[in-house]
C-alpha cells in the first residue's frame, strides 16, 4: 500500500528540563547548626538523533509525533545530587534531513553514523552548599534548573544511493536491482509495484562497490491523472548517475524512444539539477525484442543526446554485468554523493523586558538575580562559548539589569549570581 512508505513528518522534540538545587543544612544530634548540604539538581535529557540503517521510512513518526527526554531529579540533602534525566535516542533512516518546522531551513543531513544532538536538556540548579564560600557561610539560596530546549521539527528522507534507476513501470527496474545486487524488491508483471524505494549494494570486483536505489515509480498514477509522482523524485537527488530502463521489447505496445522522452521530461520539470545527472540507458527485455528496429530507433536517439546505451535482458541476466562495470567506471570520476549544509541558525529567544527580573541581596552581600525570561535566555546560551557570553552579557545590559544593581547600590567586586553563573561585577 501506498501508505506504508511515509517519507516526511513533522514532529515535536523537547529536552527534559534541568532539576531545583536545594536548601538544606546538615543536622547531626547535639549539633545546633550544621553547614549548607543542599545537593545541586540532575541535569535533563538531551534529544539525540542517531542513524539507523534498519530503517527506510519515516513511517513511525507518523503514529508517534511527540519526543520528551525526561527532566533531572532534584537536589537533596547531604549534598546529594539529583539523577540525571536519561537522553533520548531518536533512530531515524540514513538521509533524513532535519529542517525548522517553521521556516524549513536544514537543520542537519543525517548521513553520517554520528550523533546529533537535536536539543539539549536543562542545566540543574546549584543546591545551597554549591554557594558556600570562605566568606559566606550560611547561603540560604539554591537555584531552579533551566528548562530544556524544544523544538517543532520536519524529517524529511532523501536517499542516499550512487546510482538511481528510473524508467517507466514495468520496464524491469527491480528485477535489474534484485540480479545485481542481494535487494529483493517486489517483482510483478503489472504497474504500481514498487512503493517503497529499495536499495542494493552492487559489488563491481576489486573492492568496488556502489548503492543502487529502486526508486518508487515515476509515472505510476500518470495515467490516473493522479498526478506524476514527482514527490518520489525527491529520491533521486541526491544520486550521482541515473540509469534509465527502457523496454524495447515492444511486448507492451510502448514506443521507447516516447518512454524515454517522456521520463526525461519529467525529471526536467522536477528540477533543471536532475537534466544534467548523467545518465546510462539500458535497453531492456532484449530477450523478448520482437523487432530490433526500435532498438536502433532508441539508440539513435539517446547517442545523439551524448547517453551511452547498454542492452540487456535483467530477467536472463544479460549483459548486466557490462551495464555495472560502465556504471562503476564511470561513478568514479562524478563528485561524492551531496550532502546538505545546515541553514538553520537557532534565534535568540524573544525576551520580553516589560518582565522585571526579581532581584535579591543575600545577608552575605550576594546579588541574587531571577525571572522567568532570564532561566529561558539561560538554557539557550552556551556560557563556555566567548561570543555566547558577549551576547549574553548584552543582553543583559539592554535589560536594564546593570542600572537597576547600581541604583540598588552594587560595588564592584561583588558577586552576583544567575542560576548555576556567577560573576563578578565590574561597572
Ligand atoms: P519495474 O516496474 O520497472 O520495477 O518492473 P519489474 O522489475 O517489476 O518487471 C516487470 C515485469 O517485467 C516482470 O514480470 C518481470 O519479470 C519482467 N521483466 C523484467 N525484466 C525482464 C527481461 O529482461 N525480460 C523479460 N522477458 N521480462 C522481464
Ligand atoms: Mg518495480
Amino acid at each position: 500500500m501506498a501508505s506504508s512508505f511515509i517519507d516526511k513528518a513533522r514532529i515535536t522534540v523537547r529536552a527534559g528540563d534541568g532539576g531545583n538545587g536545594v536548601v538544606s543544612f546538615h543536622r547531626e544530634k547535639y549539633v545546633a547548626a550544621g553547614g549548607p548540604d543542599g545537593g545541586d539538581g540532575g541535569k535533563g535529557g538531551s534529544v539525540i538523533l542517531q542513524v539507523d540503517d534498519n530503517l527506510s521510512t519515516l513511517l513511525d513518526f507518523r503514529y508517534k509525533r511527540k519526543y520528551s527526554a525526561p527532566n533531572g531529579m532534584d537536589g537533596q540533602g547531604a549534598r546529594k545530587s539529583g539523577k540525571d534525566g536519561a537522553d533520548l535516542t531518536i533512530k531515524v533512516p540514513r538521509g533524513t534531513l532535519v529542517r525548522d518546522a517553521e521556516t524549513g531551513e536544514i537543520i542537519k543531513d543525517m548521513s553520517n553514523g554520528k550523533p546529533y544532538v537535536l536539543c539539549k536538556g536543562g542545566r540543574g540548579g546549584w543546591g545551597n552548599s554549591h554557594f558556600a564560600t570562605p566568606t559566606r557561610q550560611i547561603p540560604r539560596f539554591s537555584k531552579g534548573g533551566t528548562p530544556g530546549q524544544s523544538h517543532d521539527i520536519l524529517l524529511e528522507l532523501k536517499l542516499l544511493a550512487d546510482v538511481g534507476l528510473v524508467g517507466f513501470p514495468n520496464v524491469g527496474k527491480s528485477t535489474l536491482l534484485s540480479v545485481v545486487s542481494r535487494a529483493q524488491p517486489k517483482i510483478a508483471n503489472y504497474h504500481f509495484t514498487t512503493l517503497s524505494p529499495n536499495l542494493g549494494v552492487v559489488y563491481v570486483g576489486e573492492g568496488r562497490s556502489f548503492v543502487l536505489a529502486d526508486i518508487p515509480g515515476i509515472i505510476e498514477g500518470a495515467s490516473e491523472g493522479a498526478g506524476l509522482g514527482h514527490d518520489f523524485l525527491r529520491h533521486i537527488d541526491r544520486c550521482r548517475l541515473l540509469i534509465h530502463v527502457v523496454d524495447v521489447s515492444g511486448s507492451e505496445g510502448r514506443d521507447p524512444v516516447e518512454d524515454f522522452d517522456a521520463i526525461n521530461a519529467e525529471l526536467i520539470q522536477y528540477s533543471a539539477d536532475l537534466e544534467k545527472r548523467p545518465q546510462i540507458v539500458a535497453a531492456n527485455k532484449i530477450d523478448v525484442m520482437e523487432d530490433p528496429e526500435n532498438l536502433e530507433r532508441l539508440r539513435k536517439h539517446v547517442e545523439k543526446l551524448g547517453y551511452p546505451l547498454f542492452e540487456i535482458s535483467a530477467a536472463a541476466h544479460q549483459g548486466v554485468d557490462g551495464l555495472m562495470n560502465k556504471v562503476s567506471e564511470q561513478l568514479s570520476t562524478l563528485p561524492p554523493i551531496v550532502v546538505y549544509e545546515p541553514e538553520y541558525v537557532p534565534r535568540p529567544p524573544v525576551i520580553d523586558y516589560s518582565q522585571p527580573l526579581d532581584i535579591q541581596r543575600t545577608d552575605d552581600g550576594i546579588w541574587v538575580v531571577d525571572g522567568p525570561w532570564l532561566q529561558r535566555l539561560m538554557s539557550n546560551v552556551n556560557l563556555n562559548d566567548y561570543e555566547s557570553r558577549m551576547y549574553f552579557d548584552r543582553t543583559l545590559r539592554d535589560s536594564g539589569l546593570y542600572q537597576r544593581l547600581e541604583e540598588m547600590g552594587i560595588h564592584d567586586g561583588d558577586t552576583v549570581s544567575l542560576y548555576d553563573y556567577e560573576f563578578e561585577y565590574q561597572q
